[in-house]
């Protein structure tokens, strides 16, 4: 999968895509991503890429010249995302769903963001992370591609584990132990050392539908309701 990244800061780009998973998943010819410098293009001494708004007000505005500029000597793989606070919000589907395709290419704004004839002639959409205001796309771009990248197939090491994650089916992940079993007189759930895997799986079951329901209850809203057999686990193996 070929990801493009277009920002006046590649090296933040680059430098944390090239580590840990992401780094690997390089090494390994599963991912490539590119970041590109959108002042490659600007022709004038001081390469700039920031202007006034019409209009006045506060801020600066990224112009269009070196944005199409950059875009356009790479042709990079579509659909082309702005990231962007105004944009669909990044979730667990569509990182799927972005992770079934070949590649796409991510747009950074900085400042007060670019000049709307962007998002009119260059752009296919937009992405956010979240409803609060970063200083620039950049983060938001990396949130993207680890959220994708750890979705290609064979990036993460152990393919079955995107299976039973958060959000994989509706729900929040359930909780996590290692050794010691006794940690400061904090013992590991004795259930979990049972050896017995089908209660260990109705035990899973039951925190992770606990732990909805107390952080996420939209979530189970939006998967209609418990079940009854859902029920019955909470009852046969309370917290
Ligand atoms: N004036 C803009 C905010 C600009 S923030 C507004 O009010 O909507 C500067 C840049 O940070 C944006 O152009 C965008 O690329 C990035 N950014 C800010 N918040 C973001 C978010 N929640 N998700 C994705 N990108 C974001």
């Amino acid at each position: 999968m070929r990801i493009d990244v277009f920002t006046i800061f590649p090296d933040l780009v680059e430098g944390y895509a090239s580590r840990s998973l992401l780094g690997k998943a390089q090494e390994r010819g599963l991912l490539d991503v590119r970041a590109h410098d959108l002042r490659s293009e600007t022709q004038d001494p001081h390469r700039s890429v920031d202007d006034a708004p019409f209009g006045g007000g506060a801020g600066m505005v990224l112009m269009p010249e070196p944005i199409f500029a950059a875009v356009e000597a790479v042709d990079p793989p579509r659909p082309l995302f702005f990231l962007g606070p105004g944009g669909r919000r990044l979730d667990q589907a569509l990182a799927r769903e972005l992770a079934a395709s070949d590649g796409f290419s991510l747009l950074c704004g900085r400042y007060e963001g670019v000049d709307h004839r962007v998002m009119e002639h260059l752009v296919d959409g937009e992405i956010s992370i979240g409803d609060y205001v970063l200083a620039g796309g950049e983060v938001a771009a990396l949130v993207v591609i680890e959220a994708v990248g750890r979705l290609v197939p064979g990036v993460m090491g152990n393919d079955t584990s995107a299976d039973e994650e958060s959000f994989s089916d509706g729900l929040l992940e359930y909780p996590h132990y290692t050794r010691p079993a006794e940690f400061r007189s904090w013992e590991v759930p004795a259930v979990l050392r049972s050896g017995d895997h089908g209660k260990v799986a109705r035990w899973r079951r039951a925190r992770a539908l606990e732990k909805t329901i107390r952080e996420r209850p939209d979530l189970i809203d939006a998967r209609g309701g418990l079940t009854p057999d859902e029920e019955r686990l909470l009852a046969d193996f309370p917290e």
